[in-house]
Formats: structure tokens, C-alpha cells, sequence
């Protein structure tokens, strides 16, 4: 590189961009150039180091302030070996991107270096039906991921062909330069950082230590869970590279609809229909429970919208003891269509009701009246 570009015109922001303009500049470019996404691909490989550079200059107030005044020149020693592997913040950034959010992403999984590296997290949607959410479930799973070579055991080597201490670097990985009065730090170009260089790479796997395989796991979903709900299932993820541990496998439970239930945290809700009689009358009715059925006592002259409230039905605590209840909302039902004899049965009630009406109202009547006289005088 003879000249360079000027830090905010490799970000595309404006010289008064924020912080957080900055920040979400950087990680677009760095999602876009980022190496596991363009492998051999040397052009984006350079966009992705000028990028990480221009965001460790601009991320820092103190840097952005030397490089508005002196430019290039007031960073010191200039930037020549710039490595983002051992810029700080350039792990937190890029997370986000390629840990839990690169699933299933192919090829890739974490970043590109020499070093032992964690293996990626994967997340797996699992839908569910509203009962096995309420019960919890043994189910098998296809977890299609980056296993350890079964032939190396991860090494990228076969047995008894250890790989070779880098040259270059004499297994250190880095490289330091002596640039005026600081030195600076580069990854080894010969072992791309690993200190160690395979000669003769095992056939299964290609030397990369890892295959894609279709895994199949047993899980145990606790009752209780809800949509949304996560699993973590420790180092059921992705393999890690040169000897780096594996990552944690996810699983995001989706809860289907209930034809009857409806679910709010560990309480759930449904509608019974009752007749007019048994609402007036009072009545024993049975009620669908996530069990089996539950007996429910409605009391003479239940009004419709009436919820009653059966405890202990509703579902189990997650990771706690105890349970949720179930509420029952009363819908009384008016009859539309009447026999003769149901007819002539309302007809008569209706006559009753009307001289009841009357006579229970008088006295309240006459009560007012008087009240209002009082006050009238
Ligand atoms: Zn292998
Ligand atoms: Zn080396």
C-alpha cells in the first residue's frame, strides 16, 4: 500500500459521523469482507484489514482526535503491520455476527487465525405442541454441524505425522517489526498464525481437523418451557480448531396454538359453555383439564363472563416447584331454537317474573317517593 485512504472514506461515513454510525459502518464492511465469507479472495481480505484499521483509529477519541489534526502521520509508527486479530474490541464486534448468528452458515465458523478457537455456537428451532411445552419431551434432533475428524481426531494430521514447528516464526505464530521506535506485530504469513505447519494433511478431512456431519442428539425439554424459551446444551455446537473447544448448541422452542387453551406465563385460560337452566339453577359442569377433566360447581343464578378459577391446573413452574392455575369463563348459552313445550314453559316463567317484578318493586318505589318528598317536603 503506497497511499491509503482516508479512514472515513474506507467507512463511508461523514468526518462528524457518532460513535454508533462508526461502529455499525465497520461491522457491515466487516460482515461483508469478512474472510471465512470470501475464502482465497485476497481483494476482500485487504477491504477487511483497511476496514478494521480505519474503525480501531475512529473508535478511539483519542486516535480519531490525532488522525483529524495530523492524519496518517499522527498515528505512531504508521499502521503497516496492523493485525485486527490483536485489536480488542474486533472479537466483541464480530461475535455478534459469527458466533450465535452464523448458523448453519456453511464452511465457516469462527474467525481466522492460528490459534486454538472456540467452535461456533448453533441454534436449532424446535416446534412443539402446547401440551409437550406444558409436560416437557424426550425428542431426537438432526444437528447438521463441524465435527472433529474421526481420523485425526481434529489434528488435521495423521497419527505419527505431527505437524512441523513453523520456520518462519519458529512456532510463535507472530512477527515483529521494528518500525522507528516501536515494534509492531503481524501474523506469520507462512503458518497464517498456527506456529505449526501440516506437511501431510489427512485425506478425510483435508488437513482442516474438522468434517460437516449430521448429528443426532437426544434432548429432554422441561415442562414448563414457552415460546421463546432457550436451551443451552453445552459443547454440542460446532467442533473447535486446533484443540479449541466446542461450541454450545441452542435450541429456540416454539409453542403451537391450543384449539382450547390459551397460555399466559404458567396460568391458562379457556371458555365453557353452560345452558341458561344450569346458570339459573346452579350446576355441576366438567371442565377439560391438561390432565383429563376437572368437576366445576356453578352457583344458582351464575351471570355469563363469570370466571372461575381451578388451582393447580394450569402449568408446572420452569425450574421451580409449584404450578400454574386454570381460569374457566362461564358463556351462558341462550337457547335459539325452542320446543312447543319449552315455549309454553318460558311463556308461563315470563308471566311469573312480570308479577314478581312488579311486587318487589313496589316497596322500592314507594321508598323513593318518600325519600323524595322528605327532601322536597
Ligand atoms: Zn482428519
Ligand atoms: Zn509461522
Amino acid at each position: 500500500m503506497s497511499s491509503k485512504r482516508d479512514c472515513y472514506e474506507v467507512l463511508g461515513v461523514a468526518r462528524n459521523a457518532t460513535d454508533q454510525e462508526i461502529k455499525s459502518a465497520y461491522r457491515k464492511l466487516a460482515v461483508k469482507y469478512h474472510p471465512d465469507k470470501n475464502p482465497g479472495d485476497a481483494d476482500a481480505e485487504e477491504k477487511f484489514k483497511e476496514a478494521a484499521e480505519a474503525y480501531s483509529i475512529l473508535s478511539d477519541a483519542d486516535k480519531r482526535a490525532r488522525y483529524d489534526r495530523y492524519g496518517y502521520s499522527g498515528m505512531q509508527g504508521g499502521f503497516s503491520g496492523f493485525d485486527p486479530s490483536t485489536f480488542s474490541d474486533f472479537g466483541d464486534i464480530l461475535g455478534e455476527f459469527f458466533g450465535f448468528g452464523d448458523i448453519f452458515g456453511g464452511g465457516g465458523g469462527g474467525r481466522r487465525r492460528g490459534g486454538p478457537e472456540r467452535g461456533s455456537d448453533l441454534r436449532y428451532d424446535l416446534k412443539i405442541s402446547f401440551k409437550e411445552a406444558a409436560f416437557g419431551l424426550k425428542t431426537k434432533v438432526k444437528i447438521p454441524r463441524q465435527d472433529a475428524c474421526p481420523d485425526c481426531e481434529g489434528r488435521g494430521t495423521p497419527k505419527g505425522k505431527d505437524p512441523v514447528v513453523c520456520s518462519a516464526c519458529g512456532g510463535s505464530g507472530s512477527q515483529r517489526y521494528q518500525q522507528g521506535f516501536f515494534s509492531v506485530s503481524r501474523t506469520c504469513p507462512q503458518c497464517g498464525g498456527a506456529g505449526r505447519i501440516i506437511t501431510e494433511p489427512c485425506a478425510t478431512c483435508d488437513g482442516r481437523g474438522r468434517v460437516r456431519k449430521e448429528k443426532t442428539l437426544e434432548i429432554r425439554i422441561p415442562a414448563g418451557v414457552d415460546t421463546g424459551s432457550r436451551l443451552r446444551i453445552q459443547g454440542e455446537g460446532e467442533a473447535g480448531v486446533h484443540g479449541g473447544p466446542a461450541g454450545d448448541l441452542y435450541v429456540v422452542i416454539y409453542v403451537e396454538e391450543h384449539p382450547f387453551f390459551q397460555r399466559q406465563g404458567n396460568n391458562i385460560y379457556c371458555q365453557i359453555p353452560v345452558g341458561i337452566t344450569q346458570a339459573v339453577l346452579g350446576a355441576e359442569i366438567s371442565v377439560p383439564t391438561l390432565q383429563d377433566e376437572e368437576k366445576l360447581k356453578i352457583p344458582e343464578g351464575t351471570q355469563t363472563g363469570t370466571v372461575f378459577r381451578l388451582r393447580g391446573k394450569g402449568i408446572v413452574s420452569l425450574g421451580e416447584h409449584g404450578r400454574g392455575d386454570q381460569f374457566v369463563t362461564v358463556n351462558v348459552v341462550v337457547p335459539t331454537k325452542l320446543s312447543k313445550e319449552q315455549r309454553q314453559l318460558f311463556e308461563s316463567l315470563d308471566k311469573i317474573s312480570k308479577k314478581e317484578d312488579i311486587r318487589a318493586e313496589e316497596p322500592e318505589e314507594r321508598n323513593i317517593f318518600d325519600k323524595v318528598k322528605d327532601i322536597f317536603g
